[in-house]
C-alpha cells in the first residue's frame, strides 16, 4: 500500500465550509456574499485571500496560481444588467473565469462573526476582554454569543491617545494614509473600541459602551467633530484596507487548517490613497 496524498477539496466543498463559518444569512441586508463566479466542480490547490477583488489582485492569484479568491468586499453590490469586457468589473468577471479562478465573498457575515474582522483589528493592538461594539439584534439570524460589529477591549497597558495613534501605526499594515487622531493627544486610553472599515455609524455606541477611544476608518469631518464636542471618545481614523488586512491571516489560517492546501494572503495595499503629505505651516493674516 501506498501513501495517496489526499485529494484537494473542490470550490463546493470550500463554499459550504465558509458558508458554515459566515452564515449568508448573518449579512446586511443590502450585502451580497457568498460565491460568486467559478466552477463548483474544480479542485482547489491554493487560495488567495484579499480584502479587495481588483485587476491587481487578480493578477496575484494568476500569478500564484490559485483557484479560488476569498475577497471581503463584494464585487458585484449593485444591480448588474452587463459583465461585457468594456465594463471595469466585466473584465474582472472575464479575466476570473478565463483563469479558472472562482470567486467568494465573505463581508458583513464576516464582520459579526465571532471570530470576526474586527477581532483580528483588536488582536493586532493587543486587545483583551473583548466584546461586540454592537452586539447582533436578538432574533436576527447572527443573534448570540459573542457576534456582533466592531469590539470593545482593554488595551494592555493604558497609553496616551497620541502614543496610541503611532502604535497602531506600527502595528497594522503600512499605508500612505497612516493613522490620523482627533481630540486630547494627552488623553489616556484604557477602553478602546475598534470597528473594520467604515465605522462613522457607529459614534453613538462608542460613546455608550464607554470607550476611552475608537478606532476605525473613513471618518468625516462633521460626524467627527460633532462627536467629539459632544464628550464623545477620541477617534482614530485608520486606511479601510489596513483596518480589514489582518482579518485575512486569520480567515487563511482556518482555510489551511480545514483542508490543508496553500492559502496566501495578499500585501497588496488596496486602499485608493497614495500619498499622504503634511505641513506645519499655519495660515495667517496679519
Ligand atoms: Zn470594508
Amino acid at each position: 500500500m501506498t501513501d495517496s496524498v489526499p485529494a484537494p477539496p473542490a470550490v463546493r466543498e470550500v463554499v459550504a465550509a465558509l458558508d458554515r463559518r459566515y452564515p449568508r444569512s448573518w449579512a446586511e441586508q443590502w450585502d451580497r456574499v457568498g460565491p460568486v463566479l467559478g466552477d463548483f466542480d474544480a479542485p482547489v490547490e491554493k487560495i488567495l485571500c484579499v480584502v479587495d477583488c481588483v485587476p491587481e489582485t487578480v493578477e496575484e492569484a494568476v500569478a500564484a496560481g490559485a483557484s479560488l479568491i476569498v475577497a471581503h468586499h463584494p464585487l458585484l453590490l449593485k444591480g448588474v444588467s452587463s459583465v461585457a469586457p468594456d465594463t471595469y468589473k466585466g473584465r474582472i468577471v472575464h479575466r476570473l473565469i478565463k483563469a479558472d479562478i472562482a470567486l467568494y465573498v465573505a463581508h458583513t457575515n464576516a464582520d459579526v462573526a465571532d471570530p470576526g474582522v474586527s477581532d483580528a483589528l483588536a488582536a493586532r493592538l493587543d486587545l483583551v476582554k473583548l466584546r461586540p461594539l454592537v452586539p447582533a439584534a436578538p432574533g436576527s439570524p447572527a443573534a448570540g454569543g459573542r457576534r456582533g460589529i466592531g469590539r470593545v477591549g482593554e488595551l494592555a497597558a493604558p497609553m496616551t491617545l497620541a502614543d496610541l495613534a503611532s502604535f497602531a501605526a506600527h502595528r497594522l499594515p503600512g499605508t500612505a494614509a497612516g493613522v490620523r487622531a482627533a481630540g486630547d493627544p494627552d488623553r489616556l486610553v484604557r477602553t478602546l473600541a475598534v470597528c473594520g472599515g467604515a465605522g462613522d455609524s457607529f459614534l453613538r455606541e462608542a460613546t455608550a459602551a464607554g470607550a476611552d477611544a475608537y478606532l476605525c476608518a473613513d471618518l468625516r469631518h462633521h460626524p467627527a467633530s460633532e462627536h467629539l464636542a459632544a464628550g464623545g471618545p477620541a477617534l482614530l481614523d485608520v486606511a479601510h484596507w489596513a483596518s480589514e488586512r489582518p482579518w485575512l491571516d486569520e480567515v487563511a489560517g482556518w482555510l489551511r487548517a480545514q483542508f490543508g492546501v496553500a492559502v496566501l494572503v495578499s500585501d497588496l495595499d488596496t486602499d485608493p490613497w497614495t500619498v499622504h503629505a503634511v505641513s506645519s505651516s499655519k495660515e495667517t493674516h496679519l
